[in-house]
């Protein structure tokens, strides 16, 4: 068997007038992310962190913001689309690890709906799905409330096709 690590990064900037989605969830806040896509920055960095383990690029490669055709873009269906991609290369997930950085609103009673709607998106037991969250700290533009980060790890794996 092979295996590989991947690694993403994202921000985006938190605007009023917008639902705030994370993680395939929408989480209640008076803000949500800005973005040419619905802006989930915890999906853009996993599907980031897929894109990686298998050095295929990054998300701006496969779904320009140039590109009408992914405005508004749903991110699940990006994610989903990343998952067959490297389903076709014989690349299954075996776990994500995340940290979501934001001040506010508190993570804590979302972060099992967000692992629920990850695990689905990769096809893996919530299990090998951990998301995690911190605060900035009040320093920087993530401390100020005006945007949010999120950090993503993947390792994937290619089953031998056996003797
Ligand atoms: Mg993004």
């Amino acid at each position: 068997m092979r295996i590989r690590t991947g690694f993403g990064y994202d921000s985006h900037r938190l605007v009023t007038g917008r639902p705030f989605l994370l993680g395939g969830i929408e989480v209640p806040h008076d803000k949500g992310g800005m973005g040419h896509s619905d802006a989930d920055v915890l999906l853009h960095a996993i599907t980031d962190a897929l894109l990686g383990a298998v050095a295929l690029g990054d998300i701006g490669l496969h779904f320009p913001d140039t590109d009408p055709a992914w405005k508004d873009a749903d991110s699940r269906k990006l994610l989903r689309h990343v998952v067959e991609l490297l389903r076709e290369k014989g690349w299954t997930v075996g776990n994500m690890d995340c940290t979501v950085v934001l001040e506010q609103p508190k993570l804590r009673p979302h972060v099992d709906a967000m692992r629920s709607s990850i695990a689905a998106l990769l096809d893996v037991e919530v299990d090998a799905v951990s998301v995690k969250a911190s605060t900035n700290e009040k320093m920087g533009f993530v401390g100020r409330e005006e945007g949010v980060v999120a950090y993503a790890v993947v390792l994937v794996k290619e089953e031998s096709a056996g003797p």
